[in-house]
C-alpha cells in the first residue's frame, strides 16, 4: 500500500468508478457537513427531538442501516424523495471549478461512473460546481439502488449488472474504507480517499482506516495526482 501508484496495476482498468462526497472533493471542503446538519434537522422536526437525541438517532441509524435514510424509511415509513430533497438544501457555492482533476478524468481510458449513496441531483450539482460533470458516464444514485446503500453487496451487483461493469477490469475509489471491501471481493482494483490534513478528527471512530484494512490497494489524499501517475 502506498500513496503513488505503480501504473501496472492499473493498465487492464476500462471502467473508473467514483465515490462522490469526500471522494471527488477534498474531506476538507465539508459540504458534507452541510448535509449532515440537514439531516439532524430533518430528523428533529419528524421526531420533535431535541437537536442532539435527533444527532444520536441520526447517527445511530447511519451506522445500523448504512444511512440515516434507510434508517428513517425502516423505523419511520418517511418519504425517501421528501428526505433527500431537503438534506441536499445546500450550498454548492463552497466546490470551486477543479480543472486539474476533470483533465485527469478525461484522460483515463475508459468509462467513468459515479456511484454514491446520495441522490442523482446532489451528483450532478457537487459534479457541476466542480466543472467535471461531463466527464462521467452516468451516475449511480440511491434511489437506483432501491435505497439500499452501499456497502451492502446487492447495490454494487445492481450497479455493475446495470452497465455490464467487469469487475475484474474496474477500480473504485472512495473515502470509507467499508465501502472498499465489497469491490476488493469482486477483483476491483481499490483506492482509498484520506483527508489531507493527517490528524483530521473524523466524525465517527468506526469511519477509521485500521491495520485490518487488507482490502485497500492504495491510499491517496490527492486524487488529481494520483490520476495522473497513471497516465
Ligand atoms: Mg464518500
Amino acid at each position: 500500500m502506498s500513496d503513488l501508484p505503480n501504473k501496472a496495476d492499473f493498465s487492464h482498468v476500462r471502467d473508473w468508478v467514483f465515490d462522490l462526497d469526500n471522494t471527488l472533493y477534498p474531506h476538507h471542503v465539508d459540504l458534507f457537513a452541510q448535509i449532515d446538519k440537514n439531516m439532524t434537522a430533518y430528523v428533529s422536526a419528524l421526531l420533535d427531538l431535541s437537536r442532539d437525541d435527533a444527532r444520536a438517532l441520526q447517527k445511530r441509524y447511519y451506522l445500523d442501516h448504512g444511512t440515516t435514510l434507510k434508517g428513517l424509511m425502516i423505523h419511520h415509513d418517511i418519504d425517501p424523495s421528501d428526505f433527500l430533497e431537503k438534506a441536499h438544501a445546500i450550498n454548492y457555492g463552497v466546490l470551486a471549478p477543479d480543472l486539474p482533476l476533470g483533465e485527469a478524468i478525461q484522460a483515463l481510458p475508459g468509462r467513468k461512473f459515479i456511484f454514491t449513496n446520495g441522490s442523482v441531483k446532489h451528483a450532478e450539482m457537487a459534479a457541476k460546481a466542480l466543472g467535471i460533470f461531463h466527464h462521467f458516464d452516468d451516475v449511480f444514485d440511491i434511489v437506483a439502488a432501491e435505497y439500499v446503500p452501499k456497502p451492502a453487496g446487492a447495490t454494487y451487483d445492481k450497479f455493475m449488472a446495470l452497465h455490464r461493469v467487469d469487475t475484474t477490469h474496474a477500480v473504485m475509489f472512495e473515502d470509507l474504507p467499508r465501502n472498499l471491501v465489497v469491490p476488493k471481493t469482486l477483483g476491483m482494483k481499490t483506492v482509498l480517499l484520506t483527508p489531507r490534513d493527517a490528524s483530521h478528527e473524523f466524525t465517527d471512530a468506526w469511519e477509521k482506516r485500521t491495520a485490518e484494512d487488507h482490502h485497500i490497494d492504495y491510499a491517496t489524499s490527492d486524487l488529481t495526482g494520483f490520476l495522473n501517475a497513471l497516465l
